[in-house]
């Protein structure tokens, strides 16, 4: 869809070159500059050399738990990498049964190329990456929007009629007026972290307690512009697509998003998203404090992580003592857990002096969105057959506000067997769903799809079964990705920023969380890498290592940077 996010805005240029220095997710709740700390030549610090080959333990073989494991290990510790599951957690890519190259992503599966420390690592891995098909993108052939039964057929957005143009151009006003969207967007351009903070820290009391509808209804844009365009921007939305089923979250979540252009430019990995962890699960990265050449995660857990954990305590010696799922034991001084957070007091049995009162709270109200994907493999990208009648693609991607939602088109090479994504959904949308089998979805979606392309049979191109997930079912992750409800900007913050634990007392110290669900950009995979280069910084501190001189980390700016209380 036409958005604020594509239009160009007038912002700084790189010095020396002219050109406009690029968005990126510098997320204005904390603006540190992740990747140029991950570039720097001095690397993320060092512990005592007294304590090379220490263990350290980290719950999640997920992206978050990866990154902080891959990232001790290049310091000299020894990260025990406990996974009950699948090494890449949410980055889960799934494969055909009857062809085993034809893949799906089940969680994780685009990503924007302002991510640019999510990036850090697939540039280094040597992942091949392309563009997204995403609604209206270069990569999409054609688009059809179908709401309340009227069909759009677009190849660019300028082939839609006006009406669509005026729900964008009502966005585009309601963020700038109510956000200040363009000046954010240009301070994030020249990384211009006081900037930032000055913006957003005068924008967070106005707007922890407002929902993303009724920062939109209360627009004066939309307020003129009429409901119709209300719902058409609720179901057509941004970027993506439709993001109707965000409208109840916390505003600030999706300022978010759309400051840091995390709704567009997206690519994905070529053979998969799982295809990231399980590389820096194998990755042997050169000049190591301590380990030889050639050792990587995989070498020092002798091929599989342990299991999963089932309880973590404190011992005798103020160690962590953690017991796995089948009863081994094992202590460490340090703990990394990665999964998402409510799964500390629902599957894991916690100690609950661990952590402060206030954390648990902010843990126990955390709000996770729902979500479910459907997938069938055809047996070609039959969809671009041309309709003699119309001289149009037979099918395109489609956005709908029937059950399906969003309906994208993944082709493999012409006379490959390509892969529909029949249905994309959150929340509301993703519950109708929970119930059915996988027959059963998509005997539904083929039927919504039927309204929509009459003359086409898709039915008839599929082969093999289908494969659906509903992330809120699975026991290790009981929900999708984090979304805050309005006023729960005090939660984030403390979860954020409990890697710094200077004010705790010592039975709160040495343990860390990390991952999606911590971060201020939940659902974005690049905010998993960042939280666990906290959780990096935090152990470091807390064994008594430190960083570079010339490159401070993040706990040594975020009294500085981070996000402030609002109390
Ligand atoms: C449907 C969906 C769509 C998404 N789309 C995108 C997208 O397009 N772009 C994007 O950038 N991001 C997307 N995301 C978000 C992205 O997938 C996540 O940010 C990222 O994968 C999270 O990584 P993580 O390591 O923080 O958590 P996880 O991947 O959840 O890793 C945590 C790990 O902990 C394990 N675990 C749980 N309990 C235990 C236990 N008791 N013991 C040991 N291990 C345990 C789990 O099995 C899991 O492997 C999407 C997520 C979902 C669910």
């Amino acid at each position: 869809m036409t958005t604020a996010t594509e239009l160009p805005a007038p912002g700084p240029t790189t010095p020396g070159t002219g050109a406009q220095a690029p968005i990126t997710m510098l997320n204005p709740d904390f603006p540190f500059s992740y990747d140029h700390y991950l570039a720097h030549p001095d690397g993320l610090g060092a512990i005592p050399a007294g304590l090379y080959g220490t263990e350290v333990a980290v719950v999640g073989a997920g992206l978050s738990g990866l990154v902080t494991a891959y990232e001790l290990m290049k310091l000299g510790l020894r990260p025990v990498i406990y996974e009950a599951d699948q090494i890449g957690g949410r980055l889960r890519t799934a494969s055909f049964p009857s062809a085993a190259g034809v893949v799906a992503d089940l969680g994780g599966m685009r990503f924007p190329v302002s991510g640019r420390a999510f990036y850090h690592y697939v540039e280094l891995l040597g992942l091949a990456t392309e563009e997204f098909p995403n609604p209206l993108a270069a990569a999409t052939s054609s688009t059809v929007i179908e709401l309340a039964g009227e069909k759009y057929y677009a190849r660019t957005p300028a082939d839609l009629p006006p009406f669509f143009r005026e729900v964008a151009e009502a966005w585009k006003a309601a963020v700038n007026d109510g956000a200040k969207f363009a000046e954010m967007q240009e301070a994030i351009r020249a990384r211009d972290t006081a900037r930032i903070k000055e913006l957003w820290n005068a924008l967070l009391p106005l707007l922890d307690e407002q929902t993303f509808y009724g920062f939109i209804a209360g627009s004066d844009a939309f307020k003129q512009a009429g409901f119709a365009h209300r719902e058409a921007f609720g179901q057509v939305g941004f970027g993506t697509g439709g993001w109707d089923t965000d409208f109840p979250n916390s505003i600030l979540e999706i300022l978010r998003v759309v400051y840091t252009d995390a709704d567009d430019a997206h690519r994905f990995i070529a053979g998969g998203a799982q295809r990231l962890p399980e590389a820096l699960w194998q990755h042997a990265p050169s000049g190591m404090a301590h380990w030889p050449e050639g050792t990587s995660l995989a070498s020092l857990h002798a091929g599989a992580p342990r299991g999963a954990v089932d309880r973590i305590a404190r011992d005798g010696s103020g160690d962590f003592r953690i017991r796995e799922r089948w009863g081994r034991e094992a202590a460490y001084p340090a703990v990394v857990t990665t999964c998402q957070s409510w799964l500390l007091s629902t599957r894991i049995h916690t100690e609950e002096t661990l952590f402060p009162a206030e954390l648990w709270t902010a843990i126990e109200r955390s709000h996770y969105m729902q979500s479910s994907k459907t997938f069938v493999m055809v047996d070609r990208p039959f969809w671009k057959d041309i309709d003699p009648a119309t001289g149009r693609e037979v099918m395109s991607m489609t956005l709908t506000d029937r059950l399906n939602r969003a309906t994208y088109l993944l082709d493999n090479g012409p006379d490959q067997p390509a892969v529909i994504l029949l249905s994309y959904t959150w929340n509301d949308d993703a519950l109708k769903w929970l119930a059915l089998d996988a027959d059963q979805r998509v005997e539904l979606m083929l039927h919504s799809l039927a309204q929509i392309y009459p003359h086409v049979d898709i039915a008839s191109h599929i082969v093999g079964q289908p494969i659906t997930v509903s992330w809120e079912a699975d026991p290790n992750f009981m929900g999708a990705f984090k979304a805050n409800l309005p006023g729960h900007y005090r939660y984030q913050q403390r979860l954020f920023t409990h890697f710094k634990q200077d004010k705790l007392p010592d039975a709160q110290r040495g343990i860390f969380l990390a991952g999606d669900d911590v971060s201020f950009t939940a659902g974005w995979a690049d905010g998993a890498v960042t939280t666990g280069l906290n959780a990096v910084w935090g152990v470091v501190n807390h064994l008594g290592g430190s960083s570079a001189a010339g490159n401070p980390g993040p706990g040594d700016v975020l009294d500085e940077l981070g996000p402030i209380p609002l109390d």
